[in-house]
């Protein structure tokens, strides 16, 4: 439910809503659209009985209740960050620091994917990508050296200290997938394969799931709901770009919408600008836009040597180009954080007091 105030209607009216729905049992996430402010429940809750909702109405400011079917429990639901094991140990996504993921777009000389393995650690990332089986648009490009190319990864990530996320383009793949990688990733072309969503929720591992690129959020949350339903342990989403009518961008990353994704669940939200970028001097604005816009980590393709790269070298970054991306991306995503409540989780916007100084 939905409990929307009136044209003016301030902190005040929307603090004694969130009261009056905590006596109702119900949790409370405020939510602004353009002058109004709004309380939307939060996690679960019985459905409020008329008492509650007459002593609702009646509150200073309040204008509407409006009931909203909710089609994505779980997904609304979800609380807490998600755990990755790795050789280093488990570590948590969506606890406050971005997490870094970089790789070469696919596996393919080992030799520089140790090269990579090495510079995506040296600048503080947790996850080592790489594709193995990959969903490539034309069936006469290289599609990935498959069971091989999961070994190279998880030999170059244990000598550096990595966890490893690599795409499962098939339900033929996940056991090999899950079975080499702390995190399975789910790739845009596959997010709307529910056979695949239900599959990869049974893999034991948990999933990196990108956005479509001609989904909606609604649906991207969807496929997370089919994720969690089907008992995933964890679930990131990743923004990765839409398509649009701009042709000078491979995709056009949707930092509305992730911001929007972030109002609507708590599940940590990666973002890829590689994907979206489609060209190297493209992908450190587009990573720093993320990171400001409340991103929970990059997913980010780089290369020891993009020239010689089978899939997506133009826009690889150079391996000395990702320590500065890091460091740049982070001190953007702190500013932000402290700056803006907005960008923090929904549960930690009820729990954190907003102090007088910050904008609205
Ligand atoms: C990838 O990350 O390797 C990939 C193919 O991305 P997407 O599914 O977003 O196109
Ligand atoms: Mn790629």
């Amino acid at each position: 439910m939905i409990v929307l105030l009136r044209a003016g209607a301030g902190a005040e009216a929307a603090r004694a809503v969130e009261a009056e729905l905590a006596r109702a049992g119900a949790g409370a996430r405020r939510v602004t659209g353009g002058e109004r402010l709004a309380v939307e429940t939060a996690g679960p809750h019985a459905p409020l009985d008329d008492d509650a909702r007459a002593r609702l109405a009646a509150l200073d400011g309040v204008e509407a209740l409006l009931d909203a079917p909710d089609p994505n429990p779980r997904v609304r639901a979800a609380r807490g960050p998600v755990e990755i094991a790795s050789p280093r140990g488990p570590f948590a996504v969506g606890a406050g620091e971005l997490t870094f993921a970089f790789g070469p777009c696919a596996v393919d000389d080992e030799r520089e994917l140790w090269l990579a393995a090495a510079a995506a650690r040296a600048a503080g990332a947790r996850l080592l990508r790489g594709g193995a089986f990959k969903p490539r648009t034309s069936p006469y490009a290289f599609q990935g050296h498959g069971a091989a190319a999961l070994k190279a990864l998880r030999r170059a990530a244990d000598a550096h200290g990595l966890a490893v996320v690599s795409e499962a383009t098939s339900e033929a793949a996940l056991d090999a997938v899950a079975a080499e990688c702390e995190l399975v990733q789910l790739g845009a072309r596959s997010m709307a394969c529910t056979p695949l969503l239900r599959a990869a929720a049974r893999a034991g591992r948990p999933l990196l799931l990108k956005r479509g690129f001609g989904a909606t959020v609604d649906e991207w949350l969807a496929a997370a709901e089919y994720l969690l339903d089907g008992g995933a342990p964890g679930v990131i989403l990743c923004e990765r770009g839409i398509r649009t009518f701009e042709p000078g961008t491979r995709a056009t990353l949707d930092v509305g919408g992730l911001a929007l994704a972030r109002l609507r669940t708590a599940l940590p939200i990666f973002a890829d600008p590689s994907h979206a970028a489609g060209t190297r001097a493209l992908v450190a604005p587009l990573a720093l836009a993320a990171a400001a816009a409340g991103a929970d980590g990059l997913i980010v393709e780089c290369a020891a040597d993009a020239g010689r790269a089978r899939s997506d070298g133009p826009q690889a970054l150079a391996l000395d180009e990702l320590a500065p991306l890091a460091r740049a991306a982070a001190a953007v995503a702190r500013a932000a954080r402290k700056e803006f409540e907005v960008c923090s989780r929904p549960w930690q916007i009820q729990s954190t007091p907003r102090s007088s100084a910050s904008p609205r």
